[in-house]
């Protein structure tokens, strides 16, 4: 497991009146990782990126950025992109990204320097109305930037542009993430995932499916069902194996994956020599496209 994280989400749950949006969504996100919500419509990416990022509300469970003393100076730090600001139309950009550094109140702000970044400097002088949607949105990104933030928040950050446009924003995403920057997009196509994420969460109705490495995932290792009459005991033996990839909790039942080639039976034995009595093992043999395509059936 990866020790080094930036967030901790643990049960988190959220109801709309009688729509269950979150049953209990626990992952940690490694830092500089780029952390996938990989899911169709409706199956809650939006509600969660609301509540780690303190504009929604949960009805239980609890999160955690690591690394701050306090949760406003997380929140400070960190770049969110849920839907585009609504930028002034007849402003240009630099004179958009000084209202937004004024809103954000960030002292000596490098405008210049981010529109660099989101290739925008040849037009800062351009009225917004008159920019392409892949041009709005880098703009946007930019202004996620804005506070040169460690961690960056994207909610479905391709959505509604052209292939060039998309290309575009992915790039930004691959060279943001090289500089050391913790990047969490929700998404609803696998094909992005693959590209440019490191680690999925894939999620389905408000539930978590499979979590871990889009490496390990990709590479058709299999996750494993445990089941022991100690729970907390059989937990505790599989953290201590140093090829665990993911560990979830579902129905009563772990959820496991490891980054090495495992057998069930040296799984039963390892558990057996650290005095675990597994009562259920059942191997499932999923990829990431047929866990995906199984789930937006
Ligand atoms: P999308 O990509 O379509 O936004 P999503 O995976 O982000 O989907 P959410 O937007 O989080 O999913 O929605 C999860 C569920 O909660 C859906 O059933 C949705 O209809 C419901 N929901 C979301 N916001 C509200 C709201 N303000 N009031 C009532 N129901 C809501």
């Amino acid at each position: 497991m990866e020790n080094n994280k930036v967030l901790g989400v643990n049960g988190l749950k959220k109801n709309y009146g009688a729509i269950q949006a979150l049953k209990g969504i626990s992952f940690d996100v490694p830092k500089g990782s780029v952390y996938g919500i990989l899911g169709p419509n409706g199956s809650g990416k939006t509600t969660l990126l609301g509540i780690v990022l303190d504009v929604l509300k949960s009805n239980g469970g609890s999160f955690e950025w690591i690394g701050y003393a306090q949760a406003q100076d997380a929140r400070k730090q960190i770049g969110a992109l849920l839907e585009t600001p609504n930028f002034y139309h007849y402003l240009n950009a630099i004179d958009n990204l000084k209202i937004v550094a004024e809103i954000k109140q960030i002292k000596n702000p490098d405008i210049n320097g981010v529109l660099e970044r989101v290739s925008l400097a040849e037009r800062k002088h351009s009225k917004f109305q008159t920019y392409s949607l892949g041009m709005k949105q880098r703009l946007a990104i930019a202004s996620a930037l804005l506070s040169n933030p460690d961690i960056i928040v994207f909610d479905e950050p391709t959505n509604g542009l052209d292939p060039e446009g998309i290309a575009e924003i992915r790039n930004l995403i691959k060279e943001l993430s090289s500089e050391g920057r913790t990047i969490i997009m929700a998404s609803h196509l696998l094909d992005e995932v693959e590209k440019v994420c490191t680690h999925v969460a894939i999620m389905k109705k408000g539930v978590l499916l499979r979590e871990g490495s889009v490496h390990t995932i990709l590479k058709d290792e299999p996750t494993y069902e445990l089941k022991a009459d100690n729970m907390a005991a059989l937990k505790d033996c599989l953290n201590t194996r140093s090829t665990l990839n993911s560990i979830i909790e579902e129905d009563g039942l772990l959820i496991v994956s490891f980054t090495e080639k495992v057998t069930a039976t040296a799984i039963n034995k390892f558990c057996f020599e650290h005095n675990v009595i597994l009562t259920h093992l059942k191997e499932n043999n999923y990829s990431l496209e047929k866990t995906f395509l199984e789930l937006i059936k």
